[in-house]
């Protein structure tokens, strides 16, 4: 058996007309050899009636927040829904095709619903069906925990699918289809030149994903990782090549920057000494918001103030913590943090001055830094985003 895995994203799958791009890859994987397990999203994006963003909308807040488990099965609508259509489109041209739900395609997860983790997978349905030379056409970002409960995997979560059934199946390939050629030297929403990133290491491309770049979940880059199965990114509407992900990455390349993307909604907290003089709880910020499970980022301590970043999900459960505590703060609120990502920047000196400079040189003001071997971060306001990422792009030649 020689299993490939072809994920198709929910504008893959929202039309007629994409669906039959759908089948014509899915054909052309038959006609190569393969044996294809077709992973499936919900049909569209916000505001189409099937996508998961709008059958949430149908339920109020309050009961979803208090009832998780019901969340998760309107959450897996929209995926049997697209698995379904898809099937019938797939069995009108010919092909075998058979939905299975993320449980009966064997994904068994842990009871975290809206973010379950997958503790098993029992592919044994998909496997008997491939040997009839039938294809099935599963529900990704789904699974079921061991009492026969629907969960799901959290945003991204259908990629992660497709990671989770190649590893179990030992496929020779997964396939991620979407509205994009493949991974890009930047969001092509933002910045009109970005290029196609041809070949791209499992570690670059974590952290692009990682980062932001929405176009693979890096949950599914990691699994994918752990296994040894190439993964690639295509376009569902065109035959452009994609973007193979492996080990090696692009030996031949010697740019230093491979991709550049951002995260928003980020904001800045600064927590003066001054401010705080006599409150002893001062020394022990970073250990209360771990304890109520806020994660930070660019953590930069000096002896007179602590400066660090929140997501903006959580500023009222730091400004209660902090407030509970009598710590004064200020918050720098709508930042981005953009990253600039190359493994070829080890050990190279003059990145992160050259970034700072290029970005000072057109007024975008710099609110904090940080670098690790492969990523340079700087905070930024969110009002500069497209700019920046234009600017960057620029200097470092990637178009
Ligand atoms: P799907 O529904 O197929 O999963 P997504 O919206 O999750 O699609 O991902 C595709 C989108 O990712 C693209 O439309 C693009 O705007 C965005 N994206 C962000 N960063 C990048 C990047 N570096 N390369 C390509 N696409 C990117
Ligand atoms: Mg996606």
């Amino acid at each position: 058996m020689k299993i490939v895995i072809q994920k198709f994203g929910g504008t893959s799958v929202s039309t007629p007309e994409r669906r039959q791009k759908v089948i014509e890859k899915v054909k052309q994987a038959i006609k190569e050899g393969y044996n294809p397990v077709v992973v499936v999203s919900a049909m569209g994006r916000k505001g189409e009636p099937y996508a998961t963003d709008t059958l949430l909308s149908l339920v109020d807040d309050k009961f979803k927040n208090s009832n998780k488990l019901a969340q998760d099965l309107l959450m897996c609508c929209g995926e049997f829904i697209s698995s379904v259509i898809m099937s019938n489109d797939m069995y009108n041209s010919g092909i075998d095709a058979v939905p299975l739900t993320g449980g009966q395609a064997g994904v068994t997860t842990n009871s975290n619903y809206t973010d379950a983790k997958c503790i098993d997978v029992n592919p044994k349905k998909i496997i008997d069906l491939v040997s009839q030379g039938r294809v099935p056409v599963v529900t990704g970002f789904q699974g079921m925990t061991q009492e026969g409960y629907f969960t799901t995997l959290g945003r991204g979560g259908s990629d992660t699918s497709a990671s989770i059934l190649g590893a179990a199946l030992q496929a020779e390939s997964i396939e991620i289809y979407t509205d994009v050629d493949g991974i890009m030297t930047a969001d092509p929403r933002l910045v009109e030149d970005a290029t196609l990133i041809d070949i791209i290491s499992y570690n670059e491309v974590f952290q692009l994903a990682d980062q932001g770049a929405s176009v693979i979940h890096p949950k599914a880059v990691e699994i994918a990782m752990k296994a040894n199965i190439p993964l690639l990114i295509k376009n569902t509407m065109s035959n452009s090549k994609g973007t193979l992900i492996n080990n090696l990455g692009d030996k031949e390349n010697e740019r230093i920057i491979t991709g550049i993307t951002h995260q928003k909604d980020r904001i800045q907290v600064l927590i003066k000494l001054s401010e705080n003089e006599g409150n002893f709880k001062y020394q022990d910020v970073l250990d209360l918001l771990a304890a109520n499970k806020i994660s930070l980022d660019l953590i930069n301590i000096f002896p007179d103030r602590q400066v660090f970043t929140i997501s903006a999900k959580v500023k009222h459960v730091l400004e209660n913590i902090l407030e509970s505590f009598k710590l004064k703060y200020n918050l720098v609120e709508d930042c981005s943090t953009i990253a600039v990502i190359g493994s070829r920047m080890n050990g190279r000196p003059g990145v992160m001055a050259k970034i700072i400079k290029a970005l000072i040189s057109n007024n975008i003001e710099v609110l904090q830094t940080a670098d690790s071997n492969m990523t340079i971060w700087c905070l930024i306001h969110e009002k500069n985003v497209k700019e920046a990422i234009n600017v960057l792009h620029k200097t470092f030649n990637l178009a």
